[in-house]
Protein backbone atom coordinates (compact mmCIF):
# COMPACT_ATOMS: atom_id res chain seq x y z
CA UNK A 1 0.00 0.00 0.00
CA UNK A 2 1.53 3.37 -1.25
CA UNK A 3 1.73 6.16 1.38
CA UNK A 4 -1.33 8.02 -0.59
CA UNK A 5 -3.63 4.73 -0.56
CA UNK A 6 -3.05 4.79 3.11
CA UNK A 7 -4.15 8.59 3.93
CA UNK A 8 -7.16 8.16 1.65
CA UNK A 9 -8.40 5.07 3.17
CA UNK A 10 -7.58 6.52 6.83
CA UNK A 11 -9.59 9.57 5.61
CA UNK A 12 -12.41 7.63 4.26
CA UNK A 13 -12.37 5.65 7.95
CA UNK A 14 -12.28 8.72 9.72
CA UNK A 15 -15.42 9.82 7.79
CA UNK A 16 -17.35 7.14 8.87
CA UNK A 17 -16.05 7.66 12.57
CA UNK A 18 -17.09 10.78 12.23
CA UNK A 19 -13.88 12.57 13.47
CA UNK A 20 -12.56 15.78 12.10
CA UNK A 21 -9.65 15.52 10.13
CA UNK A 22 -7.40 18.45 8.29
CA UNK A 23 -5.85 16.53 5.06
CA UNK A 24 -2.11 15.73 6.86
CA UNK A 25 -2.97 15.54 10.41
CA UNK A 26 -2.97 12.76 12.75
CA UNK A 27 -5.53 10.13 13.21
CA UNK A 28 -6.62 10.40 16.91
CA UNK A 29 -6.61 6.77 18.15
CA UNK A 30 -8.97 7.29 20.98
CA UNK A 31 -11.47 7.71 18.13
CA UNK A 32 -11.66 3.68 17.74
CA UNK A 33 -13.07 0.96 19.03
CA UNK A 34 -11.59 -2.42 18.95
CA UNK A 35 -13.33 -3.69 15.72
CA UNK A 36 -12.27 0.00 13.96
CA UNK A 37 -8.20 0.12 15.65
CA UNK A 38 -8.40 -4.01 14.01
CA UNK A 39 -9.05 -2.19 11.00
CA UNK A 40 -6.77 0.23 11.28
CA UNK A 41 -4.39 -1.90 12.24
CA UNK A 42 -4.58 -4.22 8.92
CA UNK A 43 -4.28 -1.34 7.03
CA UNK A 44 -0.90 -0.36 8.14
CA UNK A 45 -0.86 -4.06 7.18
CA UNK A 46 -0.20 -5.40 10.51
CA UNK A 47 -1.95 -8.59 12.20
CA UNK A 48 -5.07 -8.20 14.09
CA UNK A 49 -3.55 -9.12 17.64
CA UNK A 50 -1.37 -6.18 17.30
CA UNK A 51 -4.50 -4.02 18.00
CA UNK A 52 -5.26 -6.04 20.65
CA UNK A 53 -1.79 -4.74 22.29
CA UNK A 54 -2.41 -1.57 20.74
CA UNK A 55 -6.03 -1.07 22.58
CA UNK A 56 -4.87 -2.91 25.88
CA UNK A 57 -1.94 -0.09 26.11
CA UNK A 58 -4.25 3.23 25.33
CA UNK A 59 -7.44 1.98 27.18
CA UNK A 60 -5.90 -0.59 29.96
CA UNK A 61 -2.81 1.15 30.91
CA UNK A 62 -3.55 4.64 29.66
CA UNK A 63 -0.77 5.74 27.69
CA UNK A 64 -0.43 8.04 25.25
CA UNK A 65 3.05 7.39 24.03
CA UNK A 66 3.87 4.99 21.42
CA UNK A 67 7.57 4.50 22.80
CA UNK A 68 6.55 3.68 26.07
CA UNK A 69 4.46 0.46 24.29
CA UNK A 70 7.35 -2.03 25.18
CA UNK A 71 6.10 -5.18 23.53
CA UNK A 72 5.19 -3.66 20.27
CA UNK A 73 8.18 -4.03 17.90
CA UNK A 74 9.67 -0.60 17.15
CA UNK A 75 8.94 -0.18 13.49
CA UNK A 76 5.63 -0.38 14.37
CA UNK A 77 5.88 2.54 16.38
CA UNK A 78 7.70 4.61 14.15
CA UNK A 79 4.80 3.26 11.62
CA UNK A 80 2.23 4.64 14.13
CA UNK A 81 4.04 7.70 15.12
CA UNK A 82 3.41 8.43 11.44
CA UNK A 83 -0.09 8.20 10.91
CA UNK A 84 -1.80 8.65 14.48
CA UNK A 85 -1.12 9.64 17.92
CA UNK A 86 -3.57 9.21 21.13
CA UNK A 87 -4.81 13.01 21.80
CA UNK A 88 -6.63 13.55 25.04
CA UNK A 89 -8.61 17.01 25.23
CA UNK A 90 -7.27 19.58 27.37
CA UNK A 91 -8.65 19.76 30.84
CA UNK A 92 -9.52 23.82 31.62
CA UNK A 93 -9.93 23.22 34.98
CA UNK A 94 -10.49 21.16 37.80
CA UNK A 95 -12.69 21.45 41.07
CA UNK A 96 -12.45 19.20 43.77
CA UNK A 97 -15.58 19.36 46.55
CA UNK A 98 -15.32 18.72 50.54
CA UNK A 99 -17.14 15.47 49.73
CA UNK A 100 -14.60 13.91 47.33
CA UNK A 101 -16.42 14.71 44.03
CA UNK A 102 -14.25 15.77 41.45
CA UNK A 103 -15.32 17.75 38.55
CA UNK A 104 -13.66 18.59 35.30
CA UNK A 105 -14.26 21.07 32.26
CA UNK A 106 -12.35 20.00 29.17
CA UNK A 107 -11.61 21.85 26.01
CA UNK A 108 -13.33 20.90 22.86
CA UNK A 109 -12.40 24.00 20.85
CA UNK A 110 -14.57 26.37 18.85
CA UNK A 111 -15.06 28.34 22.93
CA UNK A 112 -17.03 25.33 23.77
CA UNK A 113 -16.17 22.88 26.76
CA UNK A 114 -17.56 19.78 28.66
CA UNK A 115 -18.40 18.70 31.89
CA UNK A 116 -16.91 15.08 33.54
CA UNK A 117 -17.67 14.60 37.29
CA UNK A 118 -16.58 12.18 39.30
CA UNK A 119 -18.23 10.61 42.36
CA UNK A 120 -16.85 8.62 44.72
CA UNK A 121 -19.03 6.08 46.75
CA UNK A 122 -18.69 3.59 49.47
CA UNK A 123 -19.02 0.65 47.10
CA UNK A 124 -18.26 2.45 43.95
CA UNK A 125 -16.34 5.38 41.44
CA UNK A 126 -19.07 6.51 39.66
CA UNK A 127 -18.37 8.78 36.16
CA UNK A 128 -20.32 11.47 34.79
CA UNK A 129 -19.98 11.74 31.29
CA UNK A 130 -20.80 14.20 28.76
CA UNK A 131 -21.85 13.20 24.97
CA UNK A 132 -22.81 16.78 23.50
CA UNK A 133 -21.26 20.41 23.80
CA UNK A 134 -24.60 22.01 25.16
CA UNK A 135 -28.16 20.30 24.05
CA UNK A 136 -31.13 20.95 21.98
CA UNK A 137 -33.65 19.62 24.24
CA UNK A 138 -34.23 22.48 26.15
CA UNK A 139 -35.66 21.20 29.38
CA UNK A 140 -36.64 23.84 31.53
CA UNK A 141 -35.17 22.59 34.88
CA UNK A 142 -31.21 22.12 33.03
CA UNK A 143 -28.56 25.04 33.36
CA UNK A 144 -26.99 23.30 29.97
CA UNK A 145 -30.39 22.98 27.91
CA UNK A 146 -30.28 26.60 28.54
CA UNK A 147 -27.17 27.24 26.99
CA UNK A 148 -28.17 25.68 23.76
CA UNK A 149 -26.54 23.34 21.07
CA UNK A 150 -23.22 23.65 19.88
CA UNK A 151 -22.13 19.80 18.39
CA UNK A 152 -22.00 16.42 19.07
CA UNK A 153 -19.04 15.14 20.70
CA UNK A 154 -16.94 12.71 19.19
CA UNK A 155 -16.41 8.87 20.19
CA UNK A 156 -12.82 10.13 21.23
CA UNK A 157 -14.13 12.89 22.83
CA UNK A 158 -17.00 10.61 25.18
CA UNK A 159 -14.86 7.94 25.96
CA UNK A 160 -11.48 10.51 26.77
CA UNK A 161 -13.39 11.60 29.48
CA UNK A 162 -13.54 8.39 30.54
CA UNK A 163 -9.68 7.99 29.81
CA UNK A 164 -8.87 10.59 31.32
CA UNK A 165 -10.48 9.98 34.46
CA UNK A 166 -9.25 6.54 34.98
CA UNK A 167 -5.87 6.58 34.79
CA UNK A 168 -5.68 10.39 36.18
CA UNK A 169 -7.16 8.81 39.27
CA UNK A 170 -5.34 5.65 39.07
CA UNK A 171 -2.17 7.52 39.00
CA UNK A 172 -2.86 10.19 41.71
CA UNK A 173 -4.55 7.74 44.26
CA UNK A 174 -1.62 5.49 43.84
CA UNK A 175 -3.76 2.75 42.56
CA UNK A 176 -3.01 -0.27 40.02
CA UNK A 177 -6.95 -1.66 40.02
CA UNK A 178 -9.87 0.19 38.75
CA UNK A 179 -11.14 3.72 40.42
CA UNK A 180 -13.82 3.93 38.28
CA UNK A 181 -16.83 1.29 38.62
CA UNK A 182 -19.71 2.66 36.84
CA UNK A 183 -20.29 5.46 33.87
CA UNK A 184 -23.41 7.19 33.35
CA UNK A 185 -24.11 9.29 30.40
CA UNK A 186 -25.79 12.05 32.09
CA UNK A 187 -23.64 14.77 31.66
CA UNK A 188 -24.28 17.20 28.97
CA UNK A 189 -26.07 16.45 25.94
CA UNK A 190 -28.88 13.69 24.94
CA UNK A 191 -26.98 10.92 24.69
CA UNK A 192 -29.36 8.97 21.93
CA UNK A 193 -29.57 12.29 19.73
CA UNK A 194 -25.44 11.52 19.57
CA UNK A 195 -26.56 7.89 18.45
CA UNK A 196 -23.38 7.16 16.27
CA UNK A 197 -20.66 8.43 18.42
CA UNK A 198 -22.02 7.18 21.62
CA UNK A 199 -21.99 3.25 20.40
CA UNK A 200 -18.92 2.74 19.80
CA UNK A 201 -17.76 4.68 23.04
CA UNK A 202 -20.49 2.39 25.27
CA UNK A 203 -18.45 -0.80 23.62
CA UNK A 204 -15.34 0.62 24.77
CA UNK A 205 -16.84 1.22 28.25
CA UNK A 206 -17.57 -3.04 28.14
CA UNK A 207 -14.95 -4.14 26.39
CA UNK A 208 -12.54 -6.43 28.48
CA UNK A 209 -9.64 -5.52 26.94
CA UNK A 210 -10.46 -1.32 27.69
CA UNK A 211 -12.71 -0.96 30.62
CA UNK A 212 -14.66 -4.07 30.77
CA UNK A 213 -17.67 -2.65 32.50
CA UNK A 214 -20.09 -4.45 32.93
CA UNK A 215 -23.74 -3.77 31.40
CA UNK A 216 -25.32 -2.94 34.22
CA UNK A 217 -22.64 -0.92 35.22
CA UNK A 218 -23.14 1.73 32.01
CA UNK A 219 -26.53 3.53 32.35
CA UNK A 220 -27.79 5.79 28.76
CA UNK A 221 -29.88 8.26 30.19
CA UNK A 222 -32.71 9.64 27.71
CA UNK A 223 -35.34 12.10 27.90
CA UNK A 224 -37.34 9.93 25.54
CA UNK A 225 -36.09 9.53 21.68
CA UNK A 226 -38.13 6.30 21.77
CA UNK A 227 -36.90 5.05 18.26
CA UNK A 228 -33.19 5.25 19.53
CA UNK A 229 -34.27 3.56 22.63
CA UNK A 230 -35.37 0.60 20.26
CA UNK A 231 -32.13 0.68 18.69
CA UNK A 232 -29.80 1.30 22.03
CA UNK A 233 -31.98 -2.42 23.23
CA UNK A 234 -31.14 -3.81 20.00
CA UNK A 235 -27.33 -2.94 19.20
CA UNK A 236 -25.84 -2.29 22.69
CA UNK A 237 -28.27 -2.81 25.71
CA UNK A 238 -27.02 -1.26 28.84
CA UNK A 239 -29.10 -0.07 31.61
CA UNK A 240 -30.93 2.55 31.00
CA UNK A 241 -32.21 5.95 32.44
CA UNK A 242 -35.13 8.11 31.48
CA UNK A 243 -35.57 11.87 31.93
CA UNK A 244 -39.52 11.18 33.42
CA UNK A 245 -40.34 14.00 35.47
CA UNK A 246 -43.98 14.58 34.51
CA UNK A 247 -46.93 12.59 35.00
CA UNK A 248 -49.07 13.71 32.68
CA UNK A 249 -48.45 15.06 28.94
CA UNK A 250 -49.28 18.41 29.85
CA UNK A 251 -46.59 18.67 32.21
CA UNK A 252 -44.14 16.97 30.50
CA UNK A 253 -44.48 19.06 27.43
CA UNK A 254 -43.81 22.41 29.37
CA UNK A 255 -40.91 20.58 31.27
CA UNK A 256 -39.43 18.38 28.59
CA UNK A 257 -40.20 19.95 25.39
CA UNK A 258 -39.44 16.79 23.59
CA UNK A 259 -42.76 15.51 24.72
CA UNK A 260 -44.52 17.07 22.15
CA UNK A 261 -42.80 15.20 19.80
CA UNK A 262 -42.89 11.63 21.80
CA UNK A 263 -45.73 12.07 24.75
CA UNK A 264 -46.26 9.35 27.25
CA UNK A 265 -48.10 6.98 25.01
CA UNK A 266 -45.30 6.62 23.06
CA UNK A 267 -42.59 6.62 25.66
CA UNK A 268 -44.03 4.27 28.29
CA UNK A 269 -44.37 1.19 26.11
CA UNK A 270 -40.62 1.80 24.36
CA UNK A 271 -39.29 2.07 27.86
CA UNK A 272 -41.31 -1.53 28.91
CA UNK A 273 -40.15 -2.58 25.32
CA UNK A 274 -36.21 -2.12 26.46
CA UNK A 275 -37.02 -4.56 29.47
CA UNK A 276 -36.90 -7.43 26.87
CA UNK A 277 -33.26 -6.62 26.13
CA UNK A 278 -32.17 -4.61 29.14
CA UNK A 279 -29.15 -6.12 31.70
CA UNK A 280 -31.53 -4.82 34.62
CA UNK A 281 -35.30 -5.79 35.04
CA UNK A 282 -36.01 -2.40 35.51
CA UNK A 283 -35.57 1.24 33.83
CA UNK A 284 -34.58 4.15 36.16
CA UNK A 285 -37.05 7.11 36.05
CA UNK A 286 -35.27 10.29 36.98
CA UNK A 287 -37.69 12.85 38.76
CA UNK A 288 -36.26 16.34 39.31
CA UNK A 289 -38.43 17.62 42.25
CA UNK A 290 -39.50 21.78 41.49
CA UNK A 291 -41.24 23.11 44.12
CA UNK A 292 -45.20 23.55 43.46
CA UNK A 293 -44.47 22.45 40.25
CA UNK A 294 -44.46 18.61 40.07
CA UNK A 295 -43.93 17.41 43.52
CA UNK A 296 -47.75 17.60 44.67
CA UNK A 297 -49.24 14.73 46.51
CA UNK A 298 -52.09 14.47 43.74
CA UNK A 299 -49.01 13.76 40.83
CA UNK A 300 -47.33 11.27 43.25
CA UNK A 301 -50.81 9.49 42.75
CA UNK A 302 -51.29 10.29 38.76
CA UNK A 303 -47.79 9.14 38.90
CA UNK A 304 -48.26 5.35 40.59
CA UNK A 305 -51.40 5.31 38.00
CA UNK A 306 -48.92 5.76 34.99
CA UNK A 307 -46.69 3.07 36.23
CA UNK A 308 -49.67 0.80 36.71
CA UNK A 309 -50.63 1.28 33.47
CA UNK A 310 -47.94 -0.01 31.53
CA UNK A 311 -47.00 -2.78 33.38
CA UNK A 312 -48.55 -5.84 35.21
CA UNK A 313 -47.06 -4.88 38.73
CA UNK A 314 -44.55 -1.86 39.52
CA UNK A 315 -41.36 -3.49 39.75
CA UNK A 316 -40.52 -2.80 36.13
CA UNK A 317 -39.20 0.73 37.17
CA UNK A 318 -37.77 2.22 39.89
CA UNK A 319 -37.64 6.33 40.54
CA UNK A 320 -34.60 8.45 41.38
CA UNK A 321 -36.11 11.40 42.96
CA UNK A 322 -33.22 14.71 42.49
CA UNK A 323 -33.60 17.37 44.23
CA UNK A 324 -33.20 20.43 41.73
CA UNK A 325 -29.82 22.73 41.24
CA UNK A 326 -31.82 26.04 41.01
CA UNK A 327 -30.14 28.66 38.52
CA UNK A 328 -31.78 31.99 38.04
CA UNK A 329 -32.65 31.22 34.03
CA UNK A 330 -35.05 28.61 35.11
CA UNK A 331 -37.45 30.99 37.31
CA UNK A 332 -38.09 27.16 39.18
CA UNK A 333 -37.14 26.12 42.68
CA UNK A 334 -36.06 23.34 44.99
CA UNK A 335 -38.86 21.08 46.39
CA UNK A 336 -38.47 21.10 50.20
CA UNK A 337 -37.44 18.34 51.77
CA UNK A 338 -40.35 16.80 53.43
CA UNK A 339 -42.41 17.68 50.24
CA UNK A 340 -39.84 15.31 48.82
CA UNK A 341 -40.07 12.97 51.18
CA UNK A 342 -43.76 12.99 51.41
CA UNK A 343 -43.99 12.61 47.50
CA UNK A 344 -41.31 9.63 47.61
CA UNK A 345 -43.98 8.07 50.57
CA UNK A 346 -46.59 8.02 48.01
CA UNK A 347 -44.68 6.14 45.44
CA UNK A 348 -42.90 3.54 48.31
CA UNK A 349 -46.23 2.75 49.70
CA UNK A 350 -47.66 1.48 46.11
CA UNK A 351 -45.03 -0.79 45.88
CA UNK A 352 -42.23 1.26 43.87
CA UNK A 353 -38.47 1.09 44.48
CA UNK A 354 -37.70 4.75 45.17
CA UNK A 355 -34.53 6.63 46.41
CA UNK A 356 -33.61 9.75 46.73
CA UNK A 357 -30.70 11.43 44.91
CA UNK A 358 -27.80 12.62 47.73
CA UNK A 359 -27.21 15.63 46.28
CA UNK A 360 -22.99 15.55 45.76
CA UNK A 361 -20.39 18.35 44.87
CA UNK A 362 -22.59 21.63 46.67
CA UNK A 363 -19.63 23.21 46.62
CA UNK A 364 -17.99 23.13 43.22
CA UNK A 365 -20.90 24.38 41.94
CA UNK A 366 -24.76 24.58 41.59
CA UNK A 367 -26.58 22.81 38.57
CA UNK A 368 -25.46 20.89 36.06
CA UNK A 369 -24.30 22.21 32.75
CA UNK A 370 -23.83 25.54 35.02
CA UNK A 371 -20.00 25.71 35.22
CA UNK A 372 -19.60 25.02 31.40
CA UNK A 373 -21.94 27.66 30.91
CA UNK A 374 -20.13 30.03 32.56
CA UNK A 375 -16.94 29.38 30.57
CA UNK A 376 -18.58 29.40 27.55
CA UNK A 377 -20.26 32.82 28.23
CA UNK A 378 -16.95 34.35 28.74
CA UNK A 379 -14.33 35.32 25.77
CA UNK A 380 -11.79 32.62 24.30
CA UNK A 381 -9.15 34.76 25.65
CA UNK A 382 -10.74 34.45 29.28
CA UNK A 383 -11.12 30.25 28.91
CA UNK A 384 -6.91 30.69 28.04
CA UNK A 385 -6.86 32.16 31.22
CA UNK A 386 -9.12 30.38 33.06
CA UNK A 387 -6.82 27.48 32.00
CA UNK A 388 -3.56 28.82 33.33
CA UNK A 389 -5.05 29.53 36.65
CA UNK A 390 -6.19 25.52 37.16
CA UNK A 391 -2.76 24.93 38.18
CA UNK A 392 -3.85 23.61 41.33
CA UNK A 393 -1.32 21.06 42.32
CA UNK A 394 -3.59 17.50 41.33
CA UNK A 395 -1.76 15.46 44.08
CA UNK A 396 -2.12 18.04 46.78
CA UNK A 397 -6.33 18.36 45.69
CA UNK A 398 -6.55 14.40 45.96
CA UNK A 399 -4.76 14.04 49.27
CA UNK A 400 -8.49 15.59 50.52
CA UNK A 401 -9.83 13.45 48.24
CA UNK A 402 -11.71 9.51 49.83
CA UNK A 403 -12.38 6.88 47.28
CA UNK A 404 -13.82 3.73 48.11
CA UNK A 405 -12.12 0.63 46.84
CA UNK A 406 -14.32 -1.18 44.58
S1 LIG B 1 -31.85 17.40 30.99
FE1 LIG B 1 -30.53 16.34 29.51
S2 LIG B 1 -31.77 16.28 27.63
FE2 LIG B 1 -32.71 17.85 28.94
S3 LIG B 1 -31.71 19.77 28.31
FE3 LIG B 1 -30.51 18.96 30.04
S4 LIG B 1 -28.85 17.80 29.06
FE4 LIG B 1 -30.47 18.10 27.52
Amino acid sequence: MTTDQSHDELHAMAKRREVRLVPGSLVNLLEFDLASLTAFCELLGEKRFRAVQLFRWIHQRGCANFEDMSDLAKSLRQKLKGVSEIRPMTVVSQHISSDGTIKWLFDVGGGNVIESVFIPEDDRGTLCISTQAGCAMGCRFCSTGHQGFSRNLTTGEIIGQLWFAEHFLRKHLQRDERVISNAVMMGMGEPLQNYAALVPALRMMLDDHAYGLSRRRVTVSTSGLVRKMDLLGLECPVALAVSLHAPNNTLRDYLVPLNIKHPLEELMPACVSYLAHAPRDFVTFEYCMLDAVNDTDALAIELVQLVKHYGHSVSWCKFNLIPFNPFPASGLHRSKPERVLAFARILSDSGITTTIRKTRGDDIDAACGQLAGDVVDRTRVAVRIARQRSAEPAAALLAATTVAKV
